[in-house]
């Protein structure tokens, strides 16, 4: 597999073309890509554009000779830590000159070059410049994985702030009911009391079982219940189920639908509660008097399943992010109705069982949206 690596960079450097041409060939790699620099100044302009892994120098040259060169490496931060094998004629003496450089990674090659040693030298430094390299981007995903952990972390604390006020708030309402309960029971005016109660009651179930849904779904406990069904049978249990709410705030609501019958491999009650889940939000995002409309086409070996309105539309920057639990767009908390933005987190898991996708498009605010889903249909029932 080593092919499939991106290659490194290695500097040659000597002021003899024959001398460049011989460790080329001595090098030559799939995986290296060899940088010729005939002078000082050619290489330092070199190390300007490319990151290397390793620098080959030849130490006597006209002009700025090798150890020069390293010393203006050392010098330079971008340059600093790059290994360097200097290519020497031969004493001692030389070696012991750069004495005072030996801080970072330095090797000497004596010339004649022996082939043999040459290669196994520049494979440890390539090796070690691909362990920090490896090194290096495992420790971004560690930093990007420790952020999502601190995001997901921020973000449970916040919900939960929001959740026990949510919580508590009916609880409070039931409380009060309750002592009312006591002293008109039997009256006239117990009754209003009490479909309040029912509907405080209907709001902490529901926001419980979703809660519940949600954990289900994320610790793998959720198995659908899976049978061939007409789209048809689903959908309009979707709309029984949100038809209230549509006519509630005053809503017209209209459907497309394919004439044919159209047949799917689902869960029944899960794939309704995705489409009216989406149903019934187009309904608390409209203002009063909007338009919701409800269509599904065949799209190859798929439905397409989509939920329109011209209510207050989702801000592009909050698009990616709204399918994200507990995600709610700013400026929507007064229509969410005690929601706590777990429906659409649901509804692209419950989908995502299904092999299918949800989607959203939308102008911008006050440019309504429309939710997409799609999902896998079989062709005869
Ligand atoms: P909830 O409605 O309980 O807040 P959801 O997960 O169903 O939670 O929705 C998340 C957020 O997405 C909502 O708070 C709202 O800001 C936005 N949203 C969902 N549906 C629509 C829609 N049809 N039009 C505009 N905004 C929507």
């Amino acid at each position: 597999m080593t092919s499939a690596r991106p290659p490194v960079h290695c500097l040659l450097v000597d002021d003899l073309e024959e001398n460049l041409l011989a460790l080329e060939a001595l090098l030559r790699r799939d995986d290296i890509v060899l940088l010729k620099a005939r002078s000082g100044e050619e290489a330092l302009e070199l190390l300007l554009r490319q990151d290397v892994a390793l620098a080959l120098l030849d130490v006597q040259m006209p002009g700025m000779d090798g150890f020069e060169l390293a010393e203006f490496m050392r010098g330079n931060e971008r340059t600093r830590h790059i290994p360097i094998i200097f290519l020497t004629a031969g004493t001692a003496d030389a070696q012991r000159r750069f004495r005072g450089y030996e801080m970072g990674a330095v090797d000497f090659i004596q010339k004649p070059i022996e082939a043999d040693i040459l290669r196994s030298k520049v494979n440890v430094f390539f090796e070690l410049y691909r362990q920090r390299q490896l090194v290096a981007a495992q420790r971004d995903e560690l930093a990007e994985a420790s952020a999502a952990l601190r995001e997901a972390d921020r973000r449970k604390d916040e919900y939960l702030a929001v959740l026990a006020h949510e919580l508590r708030n009916p609880l409070a309402s039931l409380h009060a009911g309750v002592n009312l309960l006591h002293r008109k029971a039997g009256t006239p005016q117990a009754i209003p009391i009490q479909e309040s109660m029912d509907r405080q009651i209907f709001h902490l179930a529901r926001l419980v079982d979703d809660l519940l849904d949600v954990s289900r779904i994320s610790v793998g406990k959720i198995s659908l219940r899976t049978e061939r069904l007409e789209l048809a049978t689903m959908l309009s249990l979707a709309i029984e189920s949100s038809q209230a709410h549509i006519d509630a705030a005053g809503h017209s609501f209209s459907t497309d639908l394919p004439a044919d019958p159209v047949w799917l491999e689902a869960d029944l009650t899960r794939m309704a509660q995705v489409v009216s889940n989406l149903l019934i939000n187009a309904a608390k995002y409209t203002p009063q008097g909007g338009r919701i409309a409800l269509s599904a086409h065949e799209v190859g070996q798929s439905v397409e399943i989509i939920v329109r309105d011209n209510g207050l539309g989702i801000p592009a920057e909050m698009q990616h992010r709204i399918f994200d639990i507990f995600a709610q767009v700013a400026g929507h908390r007064d229509q969410a109705a005690g929601g706590l933005g777990i429906g659409l987190s649901l509804v692209r898991q419950l989908v995502e069982l299904h092999a299918g996708s949800v989607s959203v498009e939308s102008a911008g605010p006050g440019e309504g949206s429309s939710f997409i889903v799609r999902i896998p249909r079989v062709t005869a029932a």
